[in-house]
């Protein structure tokens, strides 16, 4: 194991001594820094040359100190790219192959993973592993682990703009609704219509959901949720969202509510929604604060037979390759969810609209 050579693509330049990547120097800190080239992807890892990436809502969290202090860590976590070199052990894929990795990388080893429960890899969490314990996707090159799990090949007929989508947004939104256990022909409220909570929408619509209700503010957001297949959209700045959401469903809530924001009042507002026996989907990144409070009465005092079910975006080949199946056969086009486009060298001006979320961004695309 590990004594073949690496394998080396023909076509391929050879790598500088040193290539570009974006990081957090620090706590709010970050800009371009020369790293060393990655020269060596281990027996079971790869490194893939980006072509492609997204800028993540969570990637503002980070430089924000949500996960605690980092140093010169190389930001990013959604990314596609070409196979540059392989480790001896990783034989589905071939050097020079268009291939998209899920913001999540588990080891698909450990007892979490073996469990089934594989974004919890090792420890709670631990499947994220992009710019959190180690070196993320802004970059010129990133490495992957466990590539054979980890890597997914991407059909002709997805250009990289769109299975860039399958790195976290399609996969996480998805969960949502996957997550929320959706009866088919049932009722679904979708709180928060960002990237993520649109493409909960969409996942509920696929997963045979009778009514979509998308909750939000921002005008833009809600005419997305209506062409991603909400059936109604509620704009909470003009009406009560829990009582316009009981208004629909004959005063008894909705089978289902899904968290895309992260905030206290939403996930309160999810459980207040949901009718006896249904299920609240946390997928939002609660980035503050030590506690989250859980309406007691609306909780049924904690017997209402409500279920809030949380989890991070689940990652593998396996699951990436039925993403990108639904954009080849055309039942999903997240595309819409790209309101700009940067090159790598504009990073920081992408960063900084992602932090702020002006002129209306939704997902700053990165071309390298
Ligand atoms: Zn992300
Ligand atoms: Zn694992």
């Amino acid at each position: 194991m590990g004594t073949k050579a690496m394998q080396v693509p023909k076509a391929a330049r050879p790598q500088a001594a040193t290539m570009r990547a974006f990081v957090m120097h620090g706590i709010g800190k970050v800009g371009f820094m020369q790293k060393p080239a990655l020269q060596d992807p281990g027996p079971a890892g790869a490194i893939i040359k980006t072509t492609t990436a997204l800028v993540c809502t969570s990637d503002a969290h980070t430089l924000a100190g949500a996960i605690g202090e980092r140093k010169d860590l190389t930001l990013g976590h959604e990314a596609v790219g070409i196979v540059y070199k392989l480790g001896s052990e990783v034989k589905s894929v071939r050097v020079g192959d268009r291939v998209a990795v899920n913001a999540i990388t588990p080891c698909y080893k450990c007892t979490n993973c073996l469990r089934g429960f594989t974004s919890q890899c090792t420890e709670m969490l631990g499947g994220w592993k992009f710019a959190n314990i180690k070196d993320g996707v802004f970059a010129e090159y990133f490495h992957v682990n466990d590539a054979e799990a980890n890597l997914a090949p991407i059909p002709k007929a997805v250009p990289d703009e769109k299975a860039v989508y399958t790195t976290d947004m399609m996969s996480t939104g998805f969960m949502g609704a996957e997550h929320a256990n959706i009866p088919i022909g049932g009722s679904v409220a979708v709180f928060a219509q960002g990237p993520v909570g649109l493409m909960a929408t969409v996942g509920a619509r696929l997963l045979g959901a009778g009514l979509v209700i998308a909750v939000d503010a921002i005008p833009k957001r809600l005419e997305l949720a209506k062409h991603f297949g909400a059936d109604v959209v509620v704009d909470f700045k003009k009406q009560d969202p829990v009582q316009a959401i009981l208004d629909l469903t004959n005063g008894e809530g909705v089978d289902s509510a899904i968290e895309a924001l992260g905030a206290e009042t939403t996930l309160e507002a999810c459980i207040k929604a949901t009718r006896p026996g249904g299920t609240i989907s946390n997928v939002g990144y609660h980035g503050r604060g030590d506690f989250l409070r859980v309406p007691r009465v609306a909780w049924g005092v904690g017997m209402g037979d409500k279920t809030i079910r949380t989890g991070l975006c689940p990652g593998g080949r396996e699951r990436m390759g039925r993403l990108l199946r639904l954009l080849e056969m055309g039942r999903v086009d997240p595309t819409p969810l790209t309101t700009h486009r940067f090159k790598f060298q504009d990073m920081e001006k992408a960063f900084h609209l992602m932090e702020t979320k002006e002129d209306g961004i939704l997902k700053p695309l990165i071309l390298f």
